[in-house]
C-alpha cells in the first residue's frame, strides 16, 4: 500500500507539475499499473491455498469418519467383532502398565428368535438397535461395546473388577428390562487375572457365566466365579449356544 501510494504520488505530481520526463513516468506509469494486477495475483493464490487447506481438512475428517465406519456394526454403532483383540490388547497393556483392572461381559437376548418370528425382522432389527442405544447410553470412555454377532454384545470394561462389572451389567439388564417391553438380556461376567490370562480365557469363562445365567432362567447376571461352583455350568461347550 505504501508503494501504492507512493507511485500514485508521483504520478500525479508528473502530470499536474510535469517534474518528471516522459520516459520516467511512463515506467512509473506501468509499475503503478501492474500494481492491481500483482495484487489480484497474490489474491488468487492465496484463495487457491485457503481452498486447498480446506479441502485437505475435509479429506481428513473423510478418512477418519471411514475408518471409524469400518470399525462399526452398520445396525446398532456398535464396533464390531474385529475391534475385540485390539480392545484386549489395549487394556491388557494398560493394565499391566499402570495396575489396572479390567472386566469382559458377554450377554445376549432372551428368546430373541420368538420376536422375529413373531414381530418380524425389521422389528428385530429395531429391538437390536433399541438395545444398543440404551447401553450406548450408559457407558463411557472406559468402555468398548462390541457387537459380537446375532444378538451377543460384548462390553470390555477398564477400571472395573469382577463385582464392579457385574454391578455395572446389572444396571444395563435392569435398565433393558425396564424400558424394552418385556424384552430382556442375560449376561455372563469374566474379569482379567492378569499376564498369563488371554482372550480366549477371558471369552471362554464369560461364555460359562452366560450360559449360567441361561439355566438360571435368563434375565440375569452371572459371574466366571459362579460358573465355576455349577458343574453344568463348569463343563459346558463354550459355542453351546451360538
Ligand atoms: P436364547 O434365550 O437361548 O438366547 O434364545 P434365542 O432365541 O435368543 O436364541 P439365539 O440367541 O441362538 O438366537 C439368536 C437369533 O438372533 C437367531 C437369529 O434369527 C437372530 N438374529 C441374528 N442376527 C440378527 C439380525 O441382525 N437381525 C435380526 N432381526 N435377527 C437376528
Ligand atoms: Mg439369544
Amino acid at each position: 500500500l505504501i508503494a501504492f501510494a507512493a507511485l500514485f504520488i508521483f504520478d500525479v505530481l508528473h502530470w499536474e507539475y510535469h517534474l518528471f520526463t516522459g520516459i520516467l513516468s511512463t515506467v512509473v506509469f506501468s509499475v503503478y499499473a501492474m500494481v492491481p494486477l500483482i495484487l489480484h495475483l497474490i489474491r488468487i493464490q492465496m484463495m487457491e491455498e485457503t481452498a486447498l487447506e480446506r479441502q485437505n481438512e475435509r479429506l481428513a475428517q473423510e478418512l477418519v469418519a471411514s475408518q471409524d465406519a469400518a470399525q462399526r456394526d452398520f445396525l446398532t454403532g456398535c464396533y464390531n467383532r474385529h475391534q475385540l483383540d485390539a480392545g484386549f490388547d489395549r487394556f491388557s497393556v494398560l493394565a499391566h502398565e499402570r495396575g489396572f483392572r479390567f472386566s469382559l461381559a458377554l450377554f445376549d437376548i432372551d428368546h430373541f428368535k420368538e420376536v422375529n418370528d413373531t414381530h418380524g425382522h425389521l422389528a428385530g432389527d429395531q429391538v437390536l438397535r433399541d438395545i444398543a442405544a440404551i447401553i450406548h447410553d450408559e457407558i463411557d470412555r472406559r468402555h468398548i461395546f462390541i457387537r459380537y454377532g446375532g444378538d451377543e454384545f460384548i462390553l470390555l470394561s477398564l477400571h472395573h473388577d469382577l463385582a464392579q462389572m457385574a454391578m455395572f451389567c446389572e444396571t444395563l439388564r435392569a435398565a433393558i428390562e425396564a424400558t424394552m417391553g418385556g424384552i430382556t438380556m442375560s449376561f455372563g461376567v469374566s474379569t482379567w487375572h492378569g499376564a498369563g490370562d488371554s482372550m480366549h480365557s477371558l471369552m471362554e469363562r464369560a461364555d460359562r457365566a452366560l450360559y449360567c445365567s441361561k439355566e438360571k432362567g435368563r434375565n440375569s447376571v452371572s459371574t466366571e466365579g459362579e460358573a465355576a461352583c455349577c458343574a453344568t455350568c463348569a463343563n459346558a461347550n463354550a459355542e453351546h449356544h451360538r
